[in-house]
């Protein structure tokens, strides 16, 4: 491991002012992530600023009925079995709980969950030479490597990694909003703009600048929220990323959609909102003919490569299960 020194953040304002004076300084919360990153050689902070006693772990309604604001620093476990959370928002709460073990789940933040890097083999691995999100210029080895993990849908030809997040892929559905603070202030940033396509700069996961610290997360009132499901598929029940994953909200009347949010996980570079399923959703009949209809048109244009093509037809059907579990709710 390379030489880093330690600060113990007091405010915000001390981990932001040192972020953004050292460009090789990093934020340290659950450390479940970053940590594993410096061991393998892939990140080499020269400085780790630990948050962990900042008071940033409240999960709170928002006033006004204006919805729930969880603290940047409140953890995966706590979160998932908030009350709040749990009758409000199901498809976060089991989205987080779909995600690695209890004991990561334990020390694991919100905002470290946000920026938890791609779980590629290549990016993952110094010892392969090619990976542009690691070394930009070096190319991808994914590409015409193995790829059963990869990406199939806004990928570039420089990087065909995913985001391995869970909890990312129901804040996407529930259109959550980044609360982050940096040097010339506070800012908000929605979720759907919160992570990047890959493009040219794979090596840019997100828009968060080098300054800016997470505080909280937004969730917006949904009523027909609670309606709503996370369906995982995995190599293994347990500890282990998605495949694919699909966070269906659905609102119902008299057995018509007069609404719907779809995010899919496991099968682009950021949680991946699916904005064509939702369109042909829109005042259908919720049976699965219109579910199976609204998957296709969401899948059109995906691309497969040499091991992941099997996720087209994957992604599907999983949207397809999602939402009649969703429907058939009471
Ligand atoms: C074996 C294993 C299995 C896993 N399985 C899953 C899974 O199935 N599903 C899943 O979703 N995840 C899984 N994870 C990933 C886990 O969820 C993440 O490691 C965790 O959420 C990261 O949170 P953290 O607080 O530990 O982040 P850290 O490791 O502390 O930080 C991660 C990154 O975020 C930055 N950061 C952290 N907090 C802030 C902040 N407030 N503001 C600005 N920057 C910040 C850090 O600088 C770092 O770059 C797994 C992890 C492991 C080790």
């Amino acid at each position: 491991m390379n030489p880093f020194s330690y600060t113990r953040a007091v405010d915000p304002q001390q981990a932001t002012s040192v972020i953004g004076s050292n460009a090789s300084a990093k934020i340290l919360a659950g450390g479940t992530n970053l940590i594993d990153l410096m061991k393998m050689g892939v990140e080499r902070p020269t400085q780790l600023v630990d948050i962990n006693r900042l008071p940033l772990t409240q999960i709170e309604e928002l006033p006004n009925g204006g919805g729930v604001r969880i603290g940047g620093l409140a953890r995966n476990s706590d979160v998932a079995e908030h009350p709040l959370i749990v009758q409000r928002y199901p498809v976060l709460s089991q989205a987080l709980l779909a995600g690695a073990s209890p004991q990561l789940r334990n020390l694991a933040t919100t905002g470290g969950n946000l920026l938890q890097r791609t779980r590629c083999y290549y990016f993952y691995d110094p010892a392969f030479p090619q990976c542009n999100k690691r070394q930009p210029g070096s190319g991808c080895g994914a590409l015409n490597g193995f790829n059963r993990i990869h990406a199939i849908l806004g990928q570039s030809e420089q990087c065909i990694a995913t985001n391995p997040s869970d909890m990312n892929v129901a804040l996407a559905a529930l259109d959550a909003v980044v609360q982050v603070q940096g040097a010339k202030g506070a800012r908000s940033i929605p979720i759907g703009d919160f992570h990047r396509l890959p493009g040219d700069t794979p090596n840019i996961d997100t828009n968060l600048q080098a300054d800016e610290l997470i505080t909280a997360v937004d969730l917006p009132a949904i009523p027909f929220a609670t309606r709503s499901h996370y369906l995982k598929i995995r190599d293994r029940a347990s500890y282990a990323f998605a495949l694919v994953s699909v966070a269906a909200v659905l609102d119902l009347q008299n057995g018509k959609i007069n609404g719907a949010r779809i995010a899919l996980g496991g099968v682009a570079h950021k949680p991946w909102r699916a904005q064509k399923a939702e369109a042909a959703l829109q005042g259908q009949t919720a049976d699965e003919k219109t579910f199976r209809a609204a998957a296709e048109a969401e899948l059109a244009a995906a691309k497969g490569y040499k091991h992941n093509s099997f996720k087209i037809e994957l992604a599907k059907r999983a949207i397809v299960r999602a939402l009649s579990t969703a429907a058939a709710m009471a």
